[in-house]
């Protein structure tokens, strides 16, 4: 069976790795080796990692830029309190993926829309919020970001800092690297995250080296229809295996790339299925999340909505590497229930 990967991204990756002796398989990705970027804050947790870099010989530790020990979880009413953390780590995504390129053919500077994917007898699309060989969504749902990468000469924050935005629309993010560099990033739905990053930056200035953004999809896969289509296979942010509040879609991509490459052993019919079981919970987070945006939710009759975040985080502690506890979720809530609007760092 010969196999194409539309995008080298993490997930796409992954799959090609995960299936690579038992497949003819060739990845195909847009942007060039020399130049390639993970944009990404590169947060995820070690002790899921480990096991995913473990199954294809990959040992994760030797990625790893920064442990966190705990993070300040800064609130729009100037309240802050901090969670401990537990495996809540950075590491060198980059060259992660880019070791698990150096396993498989790739094919570099190809943009599959404008490429003929012929001879294949599988395609997967594993191109991210592009979703470049699917049908359009009917209905997505995405955040838009902006993240610096930035050079300190003395780190402002020692460790991982978290500041939710009101309405619960996004949050600025506060990711330590390695040698005084930092992930400084914010998502919003209400498009405030330039002015938010801005802020932060006058606050604590440090050499700007880079600037990227693009939307993260946090439509979740039961709102990606479709899946499958005319030899095509969504794979990862394509369908959306993005947790919808806090916008974590590594191990969601990788653990997708698994139920994927399980799949074309036992044929992809069942896949979809597969995939809305497994990410159901995305279903459910995401209908909170909506609804706070829109301005529809109610504590009352949401209550169930409201804990499916924390309960669904509190079962799996070290998976999302930090102390997950009710307190400090409703603490982030109520600040939107408090109806704040401006953003104040
Ligand atoms: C600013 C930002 C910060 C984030 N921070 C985190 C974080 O800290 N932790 C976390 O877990 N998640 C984070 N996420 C989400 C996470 O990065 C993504 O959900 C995850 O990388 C999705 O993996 P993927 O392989 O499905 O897609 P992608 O990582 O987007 O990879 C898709 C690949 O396809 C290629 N491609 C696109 N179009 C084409 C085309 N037409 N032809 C060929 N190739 C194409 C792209 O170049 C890319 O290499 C962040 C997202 C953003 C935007």
């Amino acid at each position: 069976m010969k196999i194409a990967v539309a995008g080298g991204g993490v997930a796409g990756s992954y799959f090609a790795n995960l299936i690579k002796d038992a497949y003819e398989v060739a990845v195909f990705e847009r942007q060039k080796c020399e130049n390639f970027r993970a944009i990404c804050a590169w947060g995820t947790s070690k002790h899921e990692m480990r096991r995913l870099a473990g199954r294809i010989g990959l040992n994760f530790d030797e990625y790893i830029l920064h442990e966190g020990k705990e993070m300040i979880v800064k609130l729009p009413d100037e309240g802050e309190f901090s969670i401990k953390l537990k495996g809540l780590c950075t590491f060198n995504k980059k060259k992660f993926i880019l070791d698990m390129h150096s396993r498989l053919k790739v094919y570099y500077g190809v943009d599959v829309k404008n490429a003929k994917l012929t001879n294949f007898d599988l395609i997967v699309d594993a191109t991210g919020f592009h979703r470049a060989l699917l049908p359009r969504i009917a209905r997505d749902y995405y955040i838009p970001t902006v993240e610096y990468l930035v050079k300190y000469s003395s780190p402002p924050i020692e460790d991982f800092y978290l500041m939710p935005l009101t309405h619960l629309g996004g949050y600025l993010w506060y990711f330590p690297l390695s040698n005084n560099l930092a992930h400084v990033g914010v998502g919003d739905y209400f498009n405030r995250h330039r002015e938010a990053l801005n802020e932060f930056i006058t606050r604590y200035p440090g050499e700007v080296i880079d600037i990227v953004g693009r939307p993260v999809r946090i439509a979740p896969p039961h709102l990606c229809n479709p899946i499958v289509s005319d030899g095509v296979v969504g794979l990862g942010e394509s369908i959306g295996t993005v947790h919808p509040v806090i916008g974590e879609g590594i191990i969601p991509g990788m653990q997708c790339a698994e139920l994927l490459a399980r799949s074309v052993e036992e044929g992809v019919e069942q896949y979809p299925i597969k995939v809305l079981k497994s990410f159901s919970v995305f279903y459910t987070i995401f209908q909170f999340i909506r609804k706070v945006h829109n301005s529809s939710f109610n504590y009352l009759r949401d209550f169930r909505l409201l804990l499916s975040p924390y309960i669904y985080m509190k079962l799996r502690e070290d998976r999302f590497g930090m102390k997950i506890r009710l307190k400090d979720w409703l603490r982030i809530v109520e600040s939107y229930r408090k109806g704040r609007t401006a953003t104040k760092i």
